[in-house]
């Protein structure tokens, strides 16, 4: 079935319903959206497009995102969501790799990276208006037939090495990634609300699927993004929000709630659901998070090429303190979402016994179709249907995976092993230390050396002697940093990932 379908059976069940707000302003009923949706397909139609087609969608978030996906969808068309914040040079390599001729724009973006369109539409201008206009009866636009194969996304990974990859991502694949929803991460009611902060580009934006599906409210914030009194304020106005947020945006949530003296009954009051995911959530993060936020966090674990898709920790394994392994389950990813088989193997792909660590490989319904005309690129990822996903991490008897680093993360010292995230743990749990990110440097003597970036809490002096005291009493002497480098921020890209690439190219500058 294709996605369109989502809409047009609300827009039948809750016509009349408010879906979309901006801010606590009502943006469009179901009925309403569907009408604008058909007006934008019968307009992209009348452009010349095509079935299978693409369009650009480079905005920040913004409501008629969710009016431009499904009537892009209604009119057969792939879209290809990037991020607002990336460098021109990477949205001019999206554009020509995929073939994007019509973007769909908000006023922020760089101009300069869109020599590359035929035409560009700035979706809160008035020329908008004449694209998105509502046709008065939705149900007599016909719908672009779709294969469940079809592809219905185009997502470019986020290329923090080399170009970025489109990633083929069809209607079988978003189909599953929703109802997969209800079954391993959280029920939905129409009266929920789902909040758009993290960029509507990435993983945030894909769960308007589960959303939509359940005949829910979607929220996006009038500032477009992460400002945590904003989404305190507009829970307290609607309803408790339920989101997707990267372990930055939770902890900066958290943070908030803090200094703001909030109680997890507060806290509740404003999310209902926080799904959190896309980069490491360290134990000492979460734990801190659920003391002030209460038990309304959820993990997944997943990547572009198995959108939202891979393991999930549920509420109920976080809350389950009784469990003589919660702690090791804190600190885990969860256990494989239904609808795929996850193994951990060697480099050739055969099973590591449970314990050992290995790249992790996952199967099934929500692996990609492949990636954008790149068979290369394919094969490598893609061996038997099973997608290897460059994850390192080792699987427990009762199926829990643990996550060590992406393989290229991985530190050998001396000859040993060193995964950074266990340093990275051990260093989070050292008094006033706000933020860790462990990378390996070339070292003639050993190969490479641990160096740890540290950020220190507001109004707090860190002394190195301390770090590594902290360190030695927690860890094998070969595993500690022996370098420290105190900053006052992380490079992240625009989903909060720690950029260590940058942070390696930083150490390999002269007299860095
Ligand atoms: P992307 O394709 O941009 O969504 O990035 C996916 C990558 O983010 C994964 O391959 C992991 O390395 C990392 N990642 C995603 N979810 C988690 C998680 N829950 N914990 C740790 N790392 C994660």
């Amino acid at each position: 079935m294709a996605l369109v379908e989502l809409l047009l059976r609300q827009a039948r069940v809750r016509p009349h319903q408010a879906a979309i707000f901006h801010g606590t302003q009502p943006h469009a009923t179901h009925v309403q959206w569907a009408a604008r949706s058909a007006g934008l397909a019968r307009r992209l139609t009348a452009e010349g497009l095509v079935p299978g087609d693409r369009v650009l969608l480079f905005m920040t978030n913004h409501p008629r995102y969710l009016e431009a996906l499904w009537g892009a969808w209604w009119a057969g068309l792939v879209v290809v969501p990037v991020n607002a914040k990336l460098h021109p040079r990477e949205v001019e390599w999206i554009i020509a790799n995929s073939g994007a001729t019509v973007g769909m724009v908000t006023a922020d973006v760089a101009p300069s990276a869109l020599a590359g369109l035929a035409r560009q539409i700035d979706v809160a201008s008035a020329e908008a208006d004449t694209w998105f206009a509502p046709v008065p009866d939705p149900f007599a636009v016909p719908v672009v037939e779709r294969c469940p194969d079809d592809v219905a996304w185009l997502f470019y990974t986020s290329g923090t090495t080399g170009r970025p990859k489109g990633v083929m991502l069809t209607h079988r694949n978003l189909m599953t990634m929703g109802l997969t929803y209800f079954v391993d991460v959280d029920s939905i009611a129409p009266t929920d609300v789902m909040v758009y902060a993290a960029p509507m580009s990435h993983g945030a934006g894909l769960y308007a699927i589960p959303h939509l599906m359940a005949g829910a409210r979607h929220v996006v914030p009038a500032s477009g993004g992460v400002e945590p009194p904003e989404l305190f304020e507009l829970g307290w106005a609607l309803g408790p929000l339920s989101t997707f947020a990267a372990p930055t945006i939770v902890k900066r949530l958290v943070d908030h709630a803090e200094a703001q003296g909030l109680s997890p009954a507060d806290a509740a009051r404003a999310f209902k659901t926080i799904v959190y995911g896309g980069a490491p959530m360290y134990l000492a993060d979460i734990q801190r998070a659920h003391r002030v936020m209460g038990s309304r966090f959820v993990q997944i674990y997943g990547q572009g090429e198995t959108p939202m898709v891979g393991t999930a920790l549920s509420r109920a394994q976080l809350a389950d303190a009784a469990h003589p392994r919660y702690v090791q389950r804190m600190a885990s990813v969860g256990v494989a979402q239904t609808p795929v088989q996850l193994r951990v193997t060697d480099a050739v792909g055969n099973d590591l016994p449970l314990g050992e660590v290995g790249e992790v490989v996952v199967k099934g319904d929500s692996v990609m179709a492949g990636y954008w005309r790149n068979p290369e690129a394919t094969a490598a990822a893609v061996r038997d249907g099973w997608l290897f996903t460059g994850d390192v991490g080792c699987l427990d008897a009762d199926g829990f995976l643990t996550l060590k680093d992406r393989s290229k993360d991985l530190i050998i010292s001396g000859g040993s092993n060193i995964y950074p995230r266990e340093v990275e743990e051990v260093l989070l749990t050292a008094p006033g230390v706000a933020e860790v990110a462990v990378v390996g440097q070339p070292d003639a003597e050993w190969g490479e050396v641990v160096v740890a970036f540290v950020v220190a809490q507001p109004g707090v002096a860190l002394f190195t002697p301390e770090l590594d005291a902290h360190c030695l009493a927690q860890m094998a002497r070969f595993k500690r940093p022996k370098h420290y480098r105190l900053v006052d921020a992380l490079p992240k890209n625009n989903y909060g990932k720690v950029l260590k690439t940058e942070l390696r190219a930083w150490l390999a500058l002269p007299g860095a």
